[in-house]
């Protein structure tokens, strides 16, 4: 009886040092073999629901294949006022429109709207009724319900780094808002200082088109997912592989500017990389492309921005595409990588940041830490149990041998 437990506790102690890879490195990170999509949207948009009228969101989803998105995320404003019809109907139309139109996702999310703009995503009419005027208590429920919250416009709204630093639960905030460029992520803003002091945000960005905008008009979000579905687009946003690119007018529809390739020693953005302190560099790898060419315009800067400072910057002159390994050297550790780019016509492209960590409390998905710590109370407990099963074992052993003499 002793032996076979003493068994299945040896086997699961095994098992646990076998996959112990998960719970102290990064093994689950995103690389760029990982199975994905990139998906282009618009994340910020009103209707006839709110302040968009005269467009439907029959109206905004025509826009959007005009101007070649993926997806749109339908946010209307949303105040103690909105009564539960309105809710309801404005939530209908979307799913209706949504199943209508199967080239293009159209998600349902909304503008909470009160001192300070909330967008939230992932979420259904249940959820948001329910919603306090308090911007806290907001963001939590958003987040219990499965959902996700980030900031919309801080330049607009006059918000500061400690506006947006207090906030427990937000994801991120507009980098990019009504083809406004925030002044929060310009290199050594408010932005790297949430970074610096761990606050893992990213940047997303929206046309926040009104009456008389077009959904993706100025700029476009891309999105790694794990799938085309609305559930896909919503944890490729939670995982943070996700840029901005702004947009020019071409013939009638707007396109984004760039396509942009980053990841450091392989992984992708919103990504942790552990370093141990012997491993002080670390492989940039950047590609940007200029996807409108015709001689328009070419890469004007590329700056790579690590801790509020830029490690690096390249001049393009009079290319349009830009492919490189760098190799960074003397890397502080916790930090972060993150690129900005722009052209010679002044467009911009933004990429979020790619985390560096030695201590993986600080700047890491807090998922992760659920698991980590789920997998070190299980080895402790099975690892006591082992001990204690062998001490009784030999214990009863001692009890029964003969006297030596
Ligand atoms: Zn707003
Ligand atoms: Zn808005």
């Amino acid at each position: 009886m002793g032996r076979k437990l003493l068994m299945v506790l040896l086997i699961s102690l095994l098992f646990l040092i076998s996959i112990k890879d998960f719970a102290t490195s990064d093994s689950n990170n995103l690389h760029l073999s990982s199975e994905g999509i990139w998906l282009k949207g618009d994340m910020h948009m009103h209707t006839i629901f709110s302040d968009g009228a005269p467009n439907t969101v029959e109206d905004r989803v025509q826009q959007a294949r005009k101007n070649g998105l993926d997806f749109i995320i339908i946010t209307d404003h949303v105040t103690a006022e909105t009564d539960r019809k309105t809710l309801i109907a404005y939530y209908n139309a979307v799913l209706k429109v949504d199943e209508s139109n199967p080239d293009i996702t159209v998600l349902w999310g909304f503008e909470w709207t009160y001192r300070w703009h909330i967008l939230g995503y992932g979420l259904t009419p249940d959820d948001v009724e329910l919603l306090s005027e308090n911007i806290q208590e907001a963001i939590t429920a958003i987040n219990n319900a499965g959902g996700i919250a980030f900031f919309a416009h801080p330049d607009w709204s006059g918000a500061s780094y400690n506006d947006l630093y207090v906030l427990k639960g937000l994801r991120g905030f507009e980098g990019f808002n009504y083809g406004h460029m925030e002044s929060f992520i310009r290199p050594g803003g408010e932005w790297d200082a949430l970074l610096m002091s761990g606050k893992n945000y990213i940047i997303i960005g929206g046309s926040d088109a009104h009456g008389s905008e077009e959904a993706g008009q100025w700029g476009t979000t891309f999105v790694y997912c794990p799938n085309a579905t609305k559930k896909g687009i919503i944890e490729g946003l939670k995982r943070g592989c996700v840029y901005f690119s702004e947009s020019i007018p071409i013939n009638g529809s707007w396109r984004p500017v760039f396509r942009l390739g980053f990841t450091v020693n392989g992984t992708l953005m919103g990504q942790t990389i552990m370093l141990s302190s012997e491993e002080d560099e670390v492989t940039v790898n950047l590609q940007i492309n200029l996807s409108i060419v015709e001689g328009k315009s070419f890469i004007h800067t590329i700056s790579i921005i690590s801790n509020g400072k830029i490690v690096k910057s390249i001049f393009g002159g009079t290319s349009s595409r830009f492919s490189s390994d760098i190799l960074i050297p003397h890397v502080k550790v916790p930090s972060y990588f993150r690129v900005i780019a722009n052209d010679t016509n002044g467009k911009y492209v933004v990429s979020n940041p790619i985390f560096i960590g030695k201590f993986a409390a600080k700047m890491e998905n807090p998922a992760n830490n659920i698991l980590r710590g789920i997998y070190l109370f299980s080895f402790l407990l099975i690892a006591i149990a082992s001990i204690a099963v062998i001490v009784k074992h030999l214990r009863n052993k001692s009890k029964f041998q003969p006297p030596s003499t």
